[in-house]
């Protein structure tokens, strides 16, 4: 189990001076020093990680105290975290002992919808589902949809390049962003882009921070890519009995050239889990579902949904079933979003997130199911598999003493397979705090040190994050 170290990087008197600092020059910063504020600020989602306590908490509002705030870091040597809403699921925003964390929920506003030329500009904090619906309501769409997109803000999705229910189609949310504004660890502010949707003057800034899990600057605005409103969604609903036969229907359907807006799985775990929770009359004896939308406009939804059923049926699905209408495809989408949800009712979940070439799929599904049974560790799996992201829950009791170990081992195997599939150890989630030591074995030293090179050419202190990613 990856822990925090518990010394801290940031000497306390530094902090102390930095603190007294921010009180006289940035009086708009809301302070928490407080140990019971701050505590709240030690975990993010990573609900099997330990963390640090950070020293204090700092919530600015605009990007002069972002800038404020790190040009005194800077100056001090004191170690900050950037955290957006903490859903994340890497520790990327999990306290550092004694270091001062930049909360961005407080830039939380929507600074201008530009019809004219499909894009928003918005500031870090604000809601995906609130950015969502705020364009909705002018008949433009805003991509990016992690299952977490009522809770987790844009700027965690940008710094964790997102993906979730639509990358099939739309991509990650790197394919959704046009610009950044960026205040680097000096505290000076940068711009990447902005409005124009080809633009190839200079290295491509913008793809180097979205990703970055806060480790190279801070970012405190974005100019973001808008589609038109797509078609109601359609849903299909596919049960087999195994979860090879689901796994061949995804790399069917793939082969086949279908884009639909939505490919998710849920294994027999999670769909009892969900049944159990929600009631939705979902097949619990069936090994695996597959959750197929299509946003195609008019009749051609309806097509693409034709073309997905048949794919189920030649690998041998049975009880296909579509949604009557919008509301119920609501209902379903909502629930596999709840799937994580579902399976903490049930014991801690330790939520892997691996990726393979879509048509590996089958062979991903089998590694897990094969590693799993074989460490006798309760697993249930679900995920984007028309993406080839699939996400290993290991599931157990928190007060076991050897849990640790043994889902960390398990862990270790399922990453080692889907690497020998050509895949990836996080697809969405981000390296963060808890996959560092699979970075090198998947990219390879050399890459690693051109990425070390890039991290201390921006942040040559390394204040900003440490330890995470690198
Ligand atoms: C139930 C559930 C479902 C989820 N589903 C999905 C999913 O479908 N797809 C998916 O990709 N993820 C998913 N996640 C994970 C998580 O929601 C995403 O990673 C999300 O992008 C994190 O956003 P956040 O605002 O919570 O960021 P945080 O957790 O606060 O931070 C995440 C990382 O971004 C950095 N950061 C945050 N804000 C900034 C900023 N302004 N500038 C620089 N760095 C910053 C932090 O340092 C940290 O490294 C899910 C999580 C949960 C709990």
């Amino acid at each position: 189990m990856a822990a925090q170290r518990s010394r801290p990087l940031t000497d306390p008197a530094s902090l102390a001076a930095l603190l007294e600092e921010a009180r006289h020059t940035l009086p708009g910063v809301r302070l928490f020093t407080d140990a019971v504020d701050r505590e709240s600020y030690r975990l993010d989602e990573t609900a099997y990680l330990t963390a640090g306590l950070p020293g204090a908490v700092a919530l600015p509002s605009s990007t002069d105290e972002v800038a404020g705030l790190l040009r005194l870091a800077s100056r001090h040597r004191v170690v900050v975290v950037p955290r957006g809403a903490g859903t994340g699921l890497s520790g990327g925003a999990a306290g550092i002992e004694g270091a001062l964390t930049i909360v961005l929920t407080r830039m939380d506003r929507i600074l201008e919808i530009d019809r004219a030329n499909l894009c928003v500009i918005t500031q870090p904090g604000v809601i995906n589902a609130t950015l969502k619906g705020a364009v909705a309501a002018e008949g433009l769409f805003y991509a990016p949809d992690p299952a977490s997109y009522e809770t987790c803000s844009i700027g965690g999705n940008l710094a964790t390049n997102a993906g979730g229910l639509c990358c099939v189609k739309y991509g990650q949310t790197r394919d959704s962003v046009l610009g950044l504004e960026v205040v680097l660890a000096d505290g000076t502010v940068i711009r990447t882009g902005g409005r124009n949707l080809k633009d190839v003057a200079g290295y491509s800034l913008t793809h180097l921070f979205v990703g970055s899990q806060g480790t190279l600057g801070i970012i405190t605005e974005a100019t973001l890519r808008l589609r038109p409103a797509p078609g109601p969604r359609s849903t299909l609903l596919a049960f087999f009995d195994t979860l090879d036969a689901a796994g061949d229907a995804v790399a069917a359907m793939t082969a086949a050239g279908l884009v639909p807006v939505t490919l998710e799985l849920m294994d027999r775990e999670t769909v009892i889990a969900v049944e159990d929770w929600h009631h939705l009359g979902l097949d619990v004896t069936a090994a695996a579902m597959l959750m197929v939308e299509s946003d195609a406009p008019g009749a051609a939804a309806a097509a693409e949904l034709d073309a997905a059923e048949a794919a189920c049926v030649a690998a041998a699905g049975r009880s296909i079933v579509r949604a009557a209408d919008a509301r119920e495809a609501d209902w379903l989408r909502q629930a596999r979003r709840l799937a994580l949800r579902a399976l903490e009712r049930q014991g801690t979940v330790r939520m892997e997130d691996v990726g393979v070439p879509r048509a590996r799929v089958p062979e991903l599904l089998r590694a897990i199911e094969r590693i799993a049974a074989a460490h006798g560790v309760r697993c249930a799996t679900f995920g984007h598999a028309g993406d080839g992201n699939l996400h290993p829950n290991l599931i157990f009791d928190h007060d076991d003493p050897d849990a640790a170990e043994l889902t960390h081992r398990v862990r270790d195997e399922i990453f080692r397979a889907a690497l020998d599939l050509g895949g990836t150890v996080t697809a969405e989630h981000g390296i963060g705090a808890a996959r560092r030591e699979w970075l090198p074995v998947q990219r390879g030293e050399g890459a690693v040190a051109a990425m070390r090179a890039i991290k201390d050419a921006l942040d040559p202190q390394g204040i900003l994050n440490p330890d995470r990613v690198l």
